[in-house]
C-alpha cells in the first residue's frame, strides 16, 4: 500500500477571510517506516494527518492510496482497513477498562485480537498491570500509552500518531519511539512531534512545515498494487457488549434521572389536581349559595319608601332583570310568636343547590323559610306561623321550609 499526497492546499474559510494553512504540498510515502512531521505550533500538522485519515477534504489536490484518489463517499471503510489514529487527547472511553478499551476499536475494525500480540503490547508500553483499570484511574502518560497500543493493537498500514510522546517523561518518550520504530518496520508510522531532538534520532524522513519545502519523495515506487478495501465482518454483536457497559457505568446516574422526572411528574399531578380540586369547590361555593344573584334595591328617602308603579315598570322592562320580586323591608318591624324574635332576613331564588331539611320553597305570597338555627332557637317548625309587626300594621307569615344551616351563620329568615 502506497501513500501520497499531490500537490495539497487547505485553507479554511472565515466569511471573506481565507486562512491558509497547507499549500501545495506533495509527499510520497514510503510503504513502510517512520515519517515525522514537524513544525510550530498552529503551523498544520493536524490538519496534514486529518487529511491523510479522511477526516477533512483537501480544499485542493488529491490524496492518493496505491495511485487512486480517496473515495470520500466510501471514507469510513478506508478509515476501517487503513488508519489507526493515536490521538493528541487520547479519546479513550471512561466506562470501559483499559483491557476492553484496547479490544474495542479492532473489533470495530473487524479485526481478532492476538492474546500473544496483546502482551507483547502492554508489556513493551508498560501498561500490563493497568488492564482492569478505568481511564478515570490513569495519569496523562499511562492513557497517551493505551491510546497508543490501542492503535498498534489495530494493526492497520497506516498510524497516525498526533504528539504520542507529548505526556511522557524523557525515558517513557524513548521506549515508545523504540516501539514506534520497530512497528514501523511492517507499517507506514507517521509522528506529529514537537520534540526535534527526539524525532530525528529515530526518523531520517522528516516533515517540516515551517520549511518552504514542499515536495518530499521518500519513495521510488511507480507500480502498485489495486486500491482495495479489505472486508470485514460485522462487528455489531460485539459493540452491543460495550453499549451495554456504558448504560451499567452510568446506572446510578439513569436512575437518579428516571427518579427525579418520576418525582416531577407525580408533583406536577399532584398540583393540578389540588388546582382542579380547589376550583371545583370554588364553583360549588358559588353555584350553591342562593343569594348570589339578588340584588337589593330599596328606596331610603325616608319621605316616599315605596317604589311607585312606573318605578317598578322600569325595572322590569330592563333586559339584564330575569325577575323581580317584592317583599316588605324587614329591617323596619319586629318578627313576633309569643314572644319577639331577632332575625336576619335574605331574599333567595329557588335552586336546585338549597338543601332543605323539611319543607319546600314558598309557593305564596306569605309563606317564608327559615334556617335550622332559628328553628331551633325559637322552636319553629313546617306551617308554624309568626307575625311581622310594622307601622301598627300586622302581616302573617307561616313557614314553608326549613334550609340548612351552610349558607351563612346566625338565625336567618
Ligand atoms: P498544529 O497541529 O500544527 O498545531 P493545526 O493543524 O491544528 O496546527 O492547525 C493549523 C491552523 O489551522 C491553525 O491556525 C488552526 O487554528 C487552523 N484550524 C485547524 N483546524 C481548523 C478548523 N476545523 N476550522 C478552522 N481552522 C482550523
Ligand atoms: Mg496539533
Amino acid at each position: 500500500m502506497v501513500l501520497q499526497l499531490s500537490h495539497i492546499t487547505k485553507f479554511y474559510k472565515f466569511g471573506k477571510h481565507k486562512q491558509l494553512v497547507l499549500n501545495d504540498l506533495s509527499i510520497n510515502f514510503p510503504r513502510f517506516g517512520l515519517v515525522a512531521v514537524v513544525g510550530k505550533s498552529g503551523s498544520g500538522k493536524s490538519t496534514l494527518l486529518n487529511l491523510i485519515a479522511g477526516i477533512e477534504k483537501p480544499s485542493n489536490g488529491k490524496v492518493l492510496i496505491d495511485g487512486h484518489e480517496l473515495n470520500y463517499s466510501q471514507i469510513d471503510k478506508y478509515q476501517q482497513s487503513y488508519i489507526s489514529y493515536v490521538y493528541q487527547f487520547y479519546n479513550l472511553i471512561e466506562s470501559l477498562t483499559v483491557y476492553e478499551n484496547l479490544i474495542l476499536l479492532s473489533e470495530i475494525k473487524g479485526r481478532t485480537v492476538s492474546l500473544n500480540y496483546l502482551k507483547t503490547i502492554t508489556e513493551r508500553l508498560k501498561i500490563t498491570p493497568l488492564l482492569d483499570c478505568f481511564p478515570s484511574e490513569l495519569s496523562g502518560g499511562q492513557k497517551q500509552r493505551v491510546g497508543l497500543a490501542r492503535a498498534f493493537l489495530c494493526n492497520t498500514p497506516i498510524l497516525l500518531a498526533d504528539e504520542p510522546t507529548g505526556a511522557l517523561n524523557k525515558l517513557l518518550a524513548s521506549e515508545v519511539m523504540e516501539f514506534l520504530r520497530f512497528y514501523a518496520k511492517k507499517h507506514l508510522v507517521i509522528v506529529i512531534s514537537h520534540n526535534y531532538q527526539l524525532i530525528t534520532k529515530y526518523s531520517k524522513m522528516i516533515i517540516d512545515l515551517d520549511s518552504h519545502q514542499n515536495n518530499y519523495n521518500f519513495n521510488q515506487e511507480t507500480r502498485y498494487h489495486k486500491y482495495l478495501y479489505q472486508q470485514v465482518s460485522s462487528p455489531l454483536i460485539k459493540i452491543k457488549f460495550y453499549l451495554k457497559r456504558q448504560l451499567l457505568y452510568q446506572k446510578k446516574k439513569i436512575v437518579m434521572m428516571f427518579c427525579s422526572q418520576l418525582f416531577t411528574i407525580i408533583a406536577f399531578v399532584l398540583l393540578l389536581s389540588g388546582i382542579n380540586g380547589g376550583w371545583n369547590y370554588i364553583k360549588t361555593c358559588l353555584k350553591s349559595d342562593p343569594i348570589k344573584e339578588i340584588i337589593e334595591i330599596s328606596k331610603k328617602d325616608y319621605n316616599e319608601m315605596n317604589f311607585t308603579d312606573k318605578q317598578i315598570n322600569v325595572l322590569k322592562n330592563d333586559s339584564l332583570v330575569t325577575s323581580l320580586n317584592y317583599k316588605l323591608d324587614f329591617s323596619f318591624g319586629i318578627f313576633k310568636t309569643d314572644q319577639e324574635l331577632q332575625l336576619e332576613s335574605y331574599q333567595v331564588h329557588d335552586s336546585d343547590y338549597i338543601e332543605y331539611l323539611n319543607g319546600k320553597f314558598p309557593s305564596q305570597n306569605d309563606q317564608i323559610m327559615i334556617n335550622q338555627e332559628t328553628a331551633h332557637k325559637y322552636s319553629l317548625d313546617i306551617n308554624d306561623k309568626l307575625y311581622f309587626i310594622i307601622d301598627e300594621n300586622t302581616y302573617y307569615l307561616s313557614v314553608s321550609a326549613i334550609i340548612k344551616d351552610y349558607i351563612n351563620n346566625g338565625t336567618n329568615i
